[in-house]
C-alpha cells in the first residue's frame, strides 16, 4: 500500500515510517540528521542577545483560551484528555474496552493542550517578568507542534517541529525585525540552494468570519511566508512565515514597557520539517552528494 499520495513517494519513504495515522511518522537516521544540522544552521543566525528557550509539545490549555486560539483555528486544536475519574469509574472504562466497547467516552480534558506553534508559551513568561525593557526582548524558541489536519502529503503532518525567533517591543523595533528576517531569509535559502519565493500569505482561520479575519490579515501585510516547491511543476510550500501581531499578545497579556505602552509582537517561523524535506526532494537522498555550497552551510 502506498503511504504518500503524491509524487514524492520514494523520498518520502526513505525519510519517514509510517505509525498508523495519517500525517504522524516516525523519521529516519538519515532525515533526523540533516534536521539537527538545520538547527544547528538556523542556530549560528541567531542574534546573541536572544534567549533560547525550548518548549515540550504541550501547554496550558488556559493559557491558549487566553491567547485567542479558539477563535481563529479551534478545528486544529489537539486537546489532552485523561481518565479523571474514581479508580472505580476508570476500572468501568478498562473494562468496557476489554469487552470491545468504547472507553473514550470516560475521558475528560486535562489542563494541557499539545501546542500548536512555538511561540504561544513566550508571551506569558516574558509578562510575568514585569515591565519589558526599553530595547524590548528577543527569544529563541521552538517546539513539536500539533495540527489537527490529517493528511497524506508529504508537506502536511499533523506533529512536526517549529522554531521561531520572537521579537517584543516596539512597533517600529519589531516592524523592523520582521523586515530584516525578510531580507535575510532568501538568502539563507540560497545557501541551501533551495529555489524560493517570498509572498503575503494569510492564516487559515476558521469559518466564515475566518475568511474576513483572512481578507483583513492580508490588507494589512500582516503575514508573508517563504515558499518553496518540492519539485518542478508543484505547488509551492510554506516553508517559514513572518508574522506581525500588532498589539494582539501584548494587551492580552499585559506586556507593557517602562512608559505603560502595550509592546507588540512579531515571529519568525521555521517549518523544521518542511525545510528537511524540501532538502532531499531538491537535492536527492544522499547528502553527500549534495552541493558543495549546502554541505559547507549545513556543516556536513
Ligand atoms: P504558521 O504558524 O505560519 O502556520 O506555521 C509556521 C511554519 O510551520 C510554516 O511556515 C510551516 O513551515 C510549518 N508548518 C505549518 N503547518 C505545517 C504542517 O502541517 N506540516 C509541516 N511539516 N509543517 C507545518
Ligand atoms: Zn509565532
Amino acid at each position: 500500500m502506498r503511504q504518500f499520495d503524491d509524487p514524492l513517494a520514494a523520498v518520502a519513504a526513505e525519510l519517514f515510517l509510517p505509525m498508523g495515522v495519517d500525517g504522524v511518522y516516525a523519521r529516519s537516521a538519515l532525515y533526523e540528521d540533516v534536521v539537527e544540522r538545520l538547527a544547528a544552521y538556523i542556530s549560528r543566525q541567531r542574534d546573541p542577545r536572544a534567549e533560547v528557550l525550548r518548549f515540550p509539545p504541550v501547554m496550558s490549555r488556559a493559557q491558549l483560551e487566553k491567547s485567542g486560539y479558539l477563535k481563529s483555528f479551534p478545528n486544529l486544536l489537539g486537546c489532552v484528555c485523561a481518565l479523571h475519574g474514581t479508580d472505580s469509574a476508570i476500572s468501568a472504562a478498562v473494562q468496557r474496552f476489554e469487552d470491545g466497547g468504547d472507553w473514550t467516552g470516560s475521558l475528560t480534558p486535562a489542563d494541557l493542550v499539545l501546542s500548536p506553534a512555538a511561540c504561544y508559551p513566550v508571551y506569558p513568561i516574558a509578562a510575568s517578568r514585569g515591565p519589558v525593557p526599553r530595547t524590548g526582548l528577543l527569544f529563541d524558541v521552538a517546539a513539536d507542534c500539533f495540527r489537527h489536519e490529517p493528511s497524506r502529503e508529504l508537506n502536511r503532518l499533523q506533529s512536526f517541529r517549529m522554531r521561531e525567533y520572537v521579537r517584543i517591543g516596539a512597533p517600529a523595533e519589531v516592524a523592523q525585525f520582521r523586515e530584516q528576517w525578510m531580507q535575510r531569509a532568501p538568502r539563507l535559502a540560497e545557501e541551501l540552494a533551495l529555489p524560493c519565493k517570498l509572498d503575503l500569505a494569510s492564516d487559515p482561520f476558521f469559518g466564515r468570519v475566518g475568511q474576513v479575519m483572512a481578507v483583513s490579515q492580508r490588507q494589512m501585510s500582516l503575514k508573508f511566508e517563504l515558499l518553496i516547491a518540492y519539485y518542478a511543476g508543484a505547488t509551492p510550500t510554506a516553508c517559514m512565515s513572518f508574522n506581525y501581531h500588532q498589539d494582539h499578545f501584548g494587551a492580552e497579556w499585559g506586556l507593557r514597557d517602562a512608559d505603560d505602552q502595550v509592546c507588540h509582537t512579531g515571529c519568525v517561523a521555521f517549518g523544521m520539517d518542511r525545510l528537511a524535506v524540501a532538502l532531499f526532494c531538491l537535492h536527492g537522498l544522499r547528502p553527500a552528494r549534495w552541493p558543495q555550497g549546502v554541505r559547507d552551510a549545513l556543516a556536513l
